[in-house]
């Protein structure tokens, strides 16, 4: 069983001045790399799902996403946290794809590519699109950054920052299998 946090990125990893693609725009958010750093060595492994509409509204390209992506892989490599994988969907909101949070098409792909245990993964976001994807693809729960928690119940809980999402997560019993 392969535990997993997925990650949320823009507003979540990286500061988001509104769809941020250019490297020297990018700047790690405080607590990241700790929190990230503290689920590893709790066994869970770590990919990011993230909406780019910017590349299907043709504000950048495909090759800026996996610069920026690179930078960001990268600086993290450096201290210390290994992202297994990054998947992202380039799309409009209008083009109905299975992929755009709020679906659950990222997290899909995610099982099939990494084997991840979605029951037993979590979700880690700003955004109440980012808790819905994570309720329609069955995760354990989802921690929602900076607001009140968007869905009933207590798998899906508001934390202050990304080191409070960790330790929430953390402090969490291991979820019985569904
Ligand atoms: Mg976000
Ligand atoms: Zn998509």
């Amino acid at each position: 069983m392969t535990r997993y946090a997925f990650l949320d990125r823009d507003g979540t990893l990286v500061r988001d001045p509104g769809y941020v693609h250019r490297v020297e725009d990018y700047a790690l958010l405080p607590g990241v790399a700790l929190g990230l750093r503290q689920l590893q060595e709790a066994g869970f492994r770590l990919a990011i799902v993230t909406n780019q509409s910017g590349i299907g509204r043709g504000l950048f390209s495909e090759d800026d996403f996996a610069r920026f992506q690179a930078h960001l892989v990268s600086d993290l490599a450096a201290q210390g946290v290994e992202i297994d994988a990054t998947f992202h969907c380039p799309h409009g909101p209008d083009e109905g794809c299975p992929c755009r949070k709020p679906a659950p098409g990222l997290l899909e792909q995610a099982e099939r590519q990494l084997g991840a245990d979605l029951p037993s993964s979590w979700m880690i976001g700003d955004g109440e699109r980012d808790a819905r994807a994570a309720l329609a693809a069955g995760l354990a729960g989802a921690v929602w950054l900076g607001g009140p928690a968007p869905a009933p119940g207590d798998s899906h809980r508001a934390a202050p920052d990304f080191a409070g999402a960790a330790r929430l997560i953390l402090k969490r019993p291991s979820p019985s299998r569904r």
